[in-house]
């Protein structure tokens, strides 16, 4: 019997049970989930949540009617804990099992953990789910001097609502500057700029391995270098670990992600991996990626609800990202891997502008900061087949907005 059972109710499993209604499916669904509740959105956990006042609410990703309205079955707080492909049955913690005609795997990522000495303390947190985010919402009631540990999107996100609610943070990074993995220079500094204006103190080239105590609660965090940074609360952000147990205890491979073809399909035709636990072939930068991202999760999802429904879809769009760091709001489109040349567009001064990005010539990026407009062109111009050139950017009066063919 058909049945498709959705492991993970993140951003891209309900998407796809969502997806696979609108694309005209009418086998059961059975989104598997491990977290208690409704599934929720993820990207205001670092943002307006932490800045909210008393007890905010998530924002669900549906309503609880949705699931009842479209025959979906949703479990809650009780994970798939192995995959018999032979049988085509999956295993709950519960000790329940169900058969699939299709099983995807959308378990997401957790955060990478750092173990050192004092991790363990009162004050240390990580920030990924809902009850994460809780905690530190209230946390931040007390805390006075805040450390972030790493200088991604996650950390500086909450070191900007920290600073909004007028604790002192300090952020200390390995790498030279911020967002470093995913950003150009040019922006990157721009955002060290501003957020060293907002208050937020910034220290590069430092890695923390201790924290100190008083028995219980954290004090301080103490770096590579010998300095002691004070803290009341510490929020850990170096990055995501991909869930791919359940592949890989079923035999399937997983290298950075749960490797998928361009299909988003596993090496077994049962199995499908999507979001940001799936490893795939990336169109735009020719290599095996994983992303973390809601665009990448909703995208991979609809790509596959057409393939499940009888339309094999191959998955190949334009990859976007926001991240808004109190006021600052950085859009990106497309990706700035492997780019050897940039140009500003606008006056950074004026805090709206963009980065233009290039690869050989060609305009692969364009990161945005409080200029939506900009972002928007730059989906629409990447996403084309039309190639902009740096010579086409610097041509007198160029403007992205009318770039758009
Ligand atoms: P997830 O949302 O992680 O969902 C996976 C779900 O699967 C989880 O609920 C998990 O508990 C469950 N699960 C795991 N294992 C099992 C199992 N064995 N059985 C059943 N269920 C299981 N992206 C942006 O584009 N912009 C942003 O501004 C942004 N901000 C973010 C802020 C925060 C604080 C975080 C944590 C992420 C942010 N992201 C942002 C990233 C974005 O949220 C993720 O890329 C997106 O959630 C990925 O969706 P997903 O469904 O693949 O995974």
């Amino acid at each position: 019997m058909e049945h498709i059972i959705i492991a993970g109710a993140g951003h891209a499993g309900i998407q796809l049970a969502d997806s696979l209604r609108t694309e005209g499916a009418t086998a059961p669904i059975t989104l598997v989930n491990a977290e208690p509740g409704l599934p929720y959105q993820r990207p205001p956990l670092s943002k307006d949540f932490l800045t909210a006042g008393e007890a905010p609410e998530m924002l669900p990703l549906k309503a609880r009617r949705f699931f009842a309205d479209n025959d979906i079955t949703l479990i809650e707080a009780n994970p798939i804990v192995s995959v018999k492909r032979a049988g085509r049955t999956v295993h709950l913690a519960d000790r329940d099992s169900l058969s699939y005609s299709d099983l995807v795997l959308a378990t997401g990522a957790r955060n990478r953990t750092l173990q050192i000495p004092g991790a363990n303390l009162r004050g240390v947190h990580y920030l990924r789910t809902a009850a994460d985010a809780t905690q530190l919402h209230d946390a931040l009631a007390t805390a006075r001097t805040a450390v972030v540990i790493g200088a991604g999107f996650i950390g500086l996100e909450f070191a900007a609502a920290a600073r909004a609610r007028g604790i002192d943070v300090t952020v200390v990074e390995y790498g030279q500057r911020p967002m470093v993995r995913a950003l150009s220079e040019p922006m990157s500094r721009h955002f060290a700029t501003t957020h060293t204006a907002d208050g937020i103190q910034l220290v590069f080239d430092e890695s923390v391995t201790a924290f100190d105590g008083d028995g219980t609660r954290v004090r301080a965090a103490i770096g590579r270098s010998g300095e002691r940074f004070p803290a009341d609360l510490v929020v850990i952000g170096i990055g995501v670990e991909p869930n791919t147990e359940l592949a890989t205890t079923a035999g399937l491979s997983a290298d950075r992600g749960v490797m998928v073809d361009s299909y988003l399909r596993t090496a077994d035709e049962h199995i499908w991996a999507i979001g940001d636990c799936a490893s795939f072939p990336c169109q735009q930068t020719g290599s095996v990626t994983r992303r973390e991202s809601v665009q990448n999760a909703v995208d991979h999802a609809r790509a596959l609800a057409r393939t499940l429904t009888g339309n094999p879809t191959e998955y190949h769009q334009l990859p976007w990202f926001w991240s808004h760091q109190g006021k600052h709001k950085l859009q990106i489109a497309g990706i700035a891997d492997g780019c050897d040349h940039t140009a500003l567009h606008g006056d950074p001064s004026t805090g709206k502008f963009s980065v233009l990005c290039f690869r050989d010539g060609v305009l692969t990026c364009v990161e945005s900061v409080n200029h939506p407009a900009a972002h928007l062109a730059a989906r629409k111009i990447l996403a084309s087949s039309a190639a902009l050139t740096v010579g086409d950017v610097a041509a007198e009066g160029f403007d992205l907005k009318h770039a758009v063919r």
